[in-house]
């Protein structure tokens, strides 16, 4: 049994709420991203990469949760979670407000299907993301793991507006200065922003980059081998199967936890994507 009754104040929800945890901090990004930290149930186990169901209690006493990537790597005392405000969003417009001391409810779940374990063996990695998609690939970048199993990983992270890539843009700074990861991204990272509305060094969507090219010769390696190439994708639906068709085409398969192939796929939302 776990659903409550509402609780309106922190001293109450500090004994009442099921599966709570506690906010440690909170970062925004811009008026729709933001970023919050919070406390990791001593059993929960999971796999970078993962997702499982966050939330608040709502208006009618009943959790009010929602699918959400883990973006701290499994190692992590703590874990992160990277959200979008949704104005009118029945989960966001409340969880936006969340202050470090604040409880959520997190459900310890995990599940998902962009895990090393899904994915063949390979040399090079594609993380394709837009939006609040990068996510996962916040977790799986820091995961030794990940650097362990691949010679190159590539990260792609295409927004409307420059500010949107700041919290994947830091978390990919910090990787090389990581006391555990240092050394072994050094000389194997590519990332690769762009934007589609506001003027940045690179733009356009990564699907129209990739079909030209461009992405290839901008970064000096050579286009999709199923023989080599292995990728995760996260993003909206329409992102999702623009991609897919692109590396089916270049031969790759689509992969799962039980029928491991060559590339995977996990929906970040559904719809209004970049
Ligand atoms: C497997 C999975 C993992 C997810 N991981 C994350 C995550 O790490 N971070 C995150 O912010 N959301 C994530 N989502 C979306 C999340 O579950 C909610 O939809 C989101 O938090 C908004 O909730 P809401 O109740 O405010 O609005 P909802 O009623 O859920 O959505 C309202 C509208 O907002 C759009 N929307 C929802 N989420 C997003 C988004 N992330 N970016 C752009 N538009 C969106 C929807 O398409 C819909 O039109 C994930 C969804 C799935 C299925």
């Amino acid at each position: 049994m776990t659903e409550q009754t509402p609780v309106k104040d922190k001293a109450a929800t500090a004994v009442t709420l099921p599966d709570a945890q506690t906010v440690t901090s909170v970062r925004h990004y811009t008026d729709r991203l933001f970023a919050f930290r919070c406390t990791r149930p001593q059993s929960l186990r999971f796999r970078s990469g993962e997702f499982v169901m966050i939330g608040l209690m709502g208006d009618n006493g009943r959790p009010l949760l929602r699918a959400y990537s883990i973006a701290s790597p499994s190692w992590d005392e703590e874990l992160e979670f990277y959200s979008i405000k949704v104005p009118d969003g029945p989960l966001t417009s409340k969880l936006q407000h969340v202050q470090p001391g604040d409880q959520i409810i997190l459900r310890p779940k995990p599940v998902g299907t962009l895990v090393h374990d899904a994915l063949l063996p390979g040399k090079r990695l594609w993380m394709f993301s837009t939006g609040t998609g990068f996510a996962p690939f916040a977790s799986l970048l820091r995961d030794p793991e990940t650097w362990e199993k691949y010679d190159e990983v590539v990260i792609t992270h295409t927004c409307r507006e420059v500010a949107e890539l700041t919290y994947g843009r830091e978390i990919v700074e910090a990787l090389r200065d990581d006391e555990l990861i240092g050394e072994l991204v050094e000389g194997k990272l590519k990332y690769y922003p762009t934007t589609t509305r506001e003027e940045s060094p690179k733009m356009g969507r990564i699907t129209t980059l990739i079909e030209s090219g461009e992405v290839f010769a901008d970064l000096g390696i050579p286009p999709l081998d199923p023989a080599v190439d292995r990728a995760m994708v996260c993003g909206s639906l329409a992102f999702n199967l623009d991609i897919k068709a692109l590396l089916e085409k270049a031969g790759l398969r689509e992969g799962a936890n039980s029928d491991p192939a060559e590339f995977v796929v996990e929906k970040a939302f559904v719809g209004d994507g970049v």
